[in-house]
């Protein structure tokens, strides 16, 4: 049949060893099952490694994101975040991969299993690679194979020729010996270098068999095979030569092919196999509430703490450079780049666990750090060093923006607590530490002080272990003993007061939540302070806490759960705005022209992002953009214990990168919705000398100002 309408019949197909002699397909596949056994012993070495590791608890999430995400896992969703380009390059390589992947699968089913069991039972060779299924299968493998190849192509290019930065493999602390990791961008350019390779060769093959046959009419089904093989045929090549150039051609690209799935598992393309895994696997909850040490152990002390979950993080980890760019700590000049963390772990444990890998190490001139497996070297000060680990703000940038579903905050964490249990920290956190042990807050300040600052209010805050109240306040260290900030927390009162709302505080009962504490890595502390602030909780009557402070937020909402405690809990702004738009409070248009900045712990970690800019609208602001603005914020650089550390490592402080962010948007104020930002950017508007230009207010003075009724003049328009 040689007509369209003959789609059913079985010459409608084409000869799979076409070419190949028995000899040839005997040496075929030996190869196959050589490359194959040096595959599997890959994997299964890569599988023992995560075998040594704990148990992660993420059976509930891989069933979940089974059938919640598997349609996004390999959209490049993850990957399209940011960049849309390399997300559509990324959707297109890995479903081009799955479609070669099971057009191979098919042809080994037809050409070993069908024909040579129909020989066997029927007497004579059956096949189902013909007719309409080989028009269909052909149009998928053609189609899909050319979108892989350009997609693979515009990959190179990106790197070879657009050279983002963040692919540059510089690291955020040079060792003092100096390092190299011109093998990684070299394993980076063979791993493109296979992939354009078979794929290149695979749409020559198919020209020159397509001019082999004469181009029969059904080939139009394979167009870009066929205008592969009109190319050739254009250059005057006849069909005898192509089908003499393809036999030659088929081994070069079966040897390529074979070659490839032996070098994966050893190299950059083992991520082809561990993302989708570590994306099924990947839960974010983990940040937000961190995980336990492991069982009787303070931290990470060795490989096998780790749970598998993260020892499979450290072998998806692409090297794309995104956490890197967002880091605080890496922007500020501290020797902390997540991906460097990460890189530095993998390459120490599969030094450890006797890993082979292909061009993806970094060399440096002597065996320290990273390189050096074997006794007595430390995972958190040898393998990644206590400054880098001090240096995390724990702001979780890195976590959201990793496109593989990796988690660096709670290994950060797990090594911190190891440095912690052996006392290697600096010594103003540990001042902190002991301030947080005896008096229940960071300021050393007598516990009994902490309701001071409502003294001057003309009416009494309800004692809410004495009274039942509608709403608890659950104020935080730095708007209860700060100075600078308990005008903001009087004026806030005061507001609510006036608006009638029913709250009230439990004065000294309160302590720090330890959310930071815990960051830090001291379990014991957090756990003694949570302990007694249920405590003191379970003593008072509320219907709802409200609180000024992000990080507080956190724990209450996040954290103490896993503790027994559950709380409903908001912050301040979510109840502002919620007054706002009920008309409860009266307010008149300000017309000032702002910036916003959100707090990690408000919008990262707990998306709350849309009541603080409800608000600015309600007072008739107009609200300027920062470009990181949202769940995409970037930090104030206190986060995770850092506002009680030193800055001696950094070259210019996160928050004076952000408050050059704002000043490059022309406004005259800096909004900010947590005390502890408003300490930090008040301190950095002074360094960079432009607190003549911009003013850091609370979005409560704010509200202030916009009450017919200002609550303290002279406050409303003060910097901190
Ligand atoms: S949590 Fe923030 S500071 Fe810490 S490594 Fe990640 S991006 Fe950097
Ligand atoms: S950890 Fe994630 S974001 Fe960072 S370099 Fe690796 S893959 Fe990219």
């Amino acid at each position: 049949m040689a007509g369209p309408l003959g789609l059913v019949a079985t010459q409608v197909t084409r000869p799979v060893f076409e070419g190949i002699g028995p000899a040839g397909r005997v040496l075929f596949y030996a190869a196959a099952v050589v490359a194959m056994a040096v595959f599997v012993w890959g994997v299964w070495h890569r599988v023992r490694k995560y075998r040594i590791g704990r148990e992660a608890g993420r059976g509930p999430t891989i069933r979940e994101a089974l059938v919640r995400r598997l349609g996004s896992t390999g959209s490049g969703a993850s990957v399209t975040r940011g960049n849309l380009a390399t997300g559509v390059a990324h959707f297109f390589i890995f479903w081009g991969f799955c479609v070669a992947f099971g057009a191979t699968i098919i042809l080994t089913i037809d050409t070993d299993i069908v024909r040579n069991v129909s020989r066997l039972f029927a007497g004579h060779s059956d096949s189902f690679f013909h007719g309409t299924f080989f028009i269909v299968f052909t149009f998928a493998v053609d189609t899909t194979g050319f979108a892989f190849l350009v997609a693979v192509i515009y990959m190179a290019l990106r790197r070879g020729v657009r050279r983002p930065a963040r692919l540059g493999y510089g690291r955020a602390g040079a060792p003092a010996g100096g390092y190299s990791r011109r093998e990684m961008a070299q394993g980076d350019w063979l791993f493109l270098g296979f992939l354009l390779a078979i794929l290149v060769t695979a749409y020559l093959l198919t020209g020159l068999r397509i001019l082999g046959q004469h181009m029969p009419w059904f080939t139009v089904f394979s167009p870009f095979g066929r205008v592969v093989a009109e190319m050739f045929s254009a250059t005057g090549v006849t069909p005898a030569e192509a089908v003499r150039a393809h036999t030659v051609l088929w081994w070069t690209h079966a040897t390529l092919a074979l070659a490839f799935i032996a070098y994966l598992p050893y190299s950059k393309a083992m991520h082809m196999l561990t993302d989708g895994v570590n994306l099924l696997a990947t839960d974010r909850s983990e940040t937000l509430r961190l995980p336990a040490p492991p069982p009787g152990r303070p931290g990470y002390r060795e490989i096998a703490d780790f749970t598998w979950k993260q020892l499979l993080d450290l072998d998806a980890c692409t090297k794309c450079g995104r956490c890197h760019e967002v880091c605080p700590a890496t922007a500020a000049g501290a020797p902390l780049s997540p991906r460097d963390m990460i890189l530095d772990l993998r390459q120490w444990v599969d030094a450890s666990t006797g890993g082979i890998t292909l061009l993806d190490r970094e060399r440096r001139p002597d065996d320290t750090g990273p390189v050096s497996p074997g006794t007595g070297v430390r995972i958190a000060g040898d393998v990644v060093e206590a400054d880098a680990l001090w240096s995390c703000t724990t702001c979780m940038h890195c976590v959201d923006v990793c496109p593989v579903g990796i988690e660096h905050v709670p290994t950060i964490v797990q090594l911190r607590r190891s440095l912690v249990d052996e006392g290697t920290m600096g010594p103003t956190l540990q001042q902190s530490l002991q301030n947080l042990a005896t008096q229940g807050n960071s300021f050393g300040k007598s516990g009994r002080m902490r309701g001071r600052w409502l003294r001057e209010l003309d009416w009494p805050v309800p004692d809410a272990r004495k009274q039942h109240v509608k709403y608890l306040w659950f104020v935080g260290d730095y708007a209860s003993f700060d100075e600078r900030l308990q005008d903001s927390s009087r004026i806030l009162a005061t507001i609510l007061h006036d608006t009638g709302v029913d709250f009230g505080v439990i004065y000294e009962a309160e302590h720090n939540t330890g959310n930071d504490v815990r960051r830090v890595g001291e379990e014991g502390l957090f756990e003694m302070l949570a302990e007694h602030n249920i405590a003191a909780l379970s003593e008072a009557r509320f219907d709802e806490i409200f609180t000024t402070d992000p990080h507080t937020l956190n724990a209450l909402r996040n954290e103490y759960p896993a503790l027994g405690a559950t709380y409903p809990v908001r912050h301040y702004t979510e109840l502002l705005a919620e007054l706002l738009d009920a008309g409860t409070i009266d307010v008149r248009p300000l017309g000032h022209r702002v910036t916003y900045h959100d707090p990690c712990y408000l919008a990262r970690y707990n998306g709350i992002v849309e009541a603080p800019r409800r608000i600015l609208r309600a007072l008739g602001c107009e609200l300027v953009e920062m470009p990181r603005h949202g769940v995409d914020t970037f930090c104030c650089g206190a986060g995770g214990g850092r506002i009680w550390m030193d800055d001696d490592l950094l070259t210019e402080r996160p928050s004076e990168i952000r408050i050059a962010e704002a000043l490059s948007l022309g406004v005259g104020q800096f909004v900010v919705a947590c005390p502890k930002d408003a300490t930090m950017f008040a301190d950095a508007v002074k360094t960079v000398r432009a607190d003549d230009r911009l003013v850091v207010r609370d979005i409560t003075l704010l509200v202030a100002e916009a009450i017919a009724k200002p609550a303290e003049p002279g406050l409303v328009g003060a910097n901190l």
